[in-house]
């Protein structure tokens, strides 16, 4: 498998949102990162990571990498998913990553 894209904090997913009584489109931003692990000065994306959405609501990482020498959590990646914290009602996939650094 090729490898992908990290994800850091200020990068994106997308995804639905049914945590409303439409269901939404939405763009995640992801906030928090590893407390240790940097691609390009700024904080990686790990399992766990905490997303700001555009519909109002928050989403948590919850597949990623345990490789590269990850040592503070999987790697969160481009193509890695999450869902929405509220209810768990709605999924995203991460879109944007580092253009520099890859992780399996
Ligand atoms: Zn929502």
């Amino acid at each position: 498998m090729a490898s992908r894209q990290v994800c850091r904090i200020g990068d994106q997913g997308e995804g639905i949102c049914f945590a409303h009584d439409t269901p939404q489109n939405f763009t995640t931003t992801f906030t928090t990162g590893s407390a240790v692990m940097f691609a390009d000065g700024i904080q990686i994306c790990v399992v766990g990571t905490i997303g700001t959405t555009t519909c109002g609501h928050h989403t948590r990482a919850t597949t990623g990498s345990g490789l590269s020498g990850a040592t503070d959590g999987a790697i969160h990646r481009v193509g890695d998913v999450g869902v929405v914290i509220e209810d768990e009602r709605g999924t995203y996939t991460a879109t944007t990553g580092s253009p520099s650094v890859d992780s399996l």
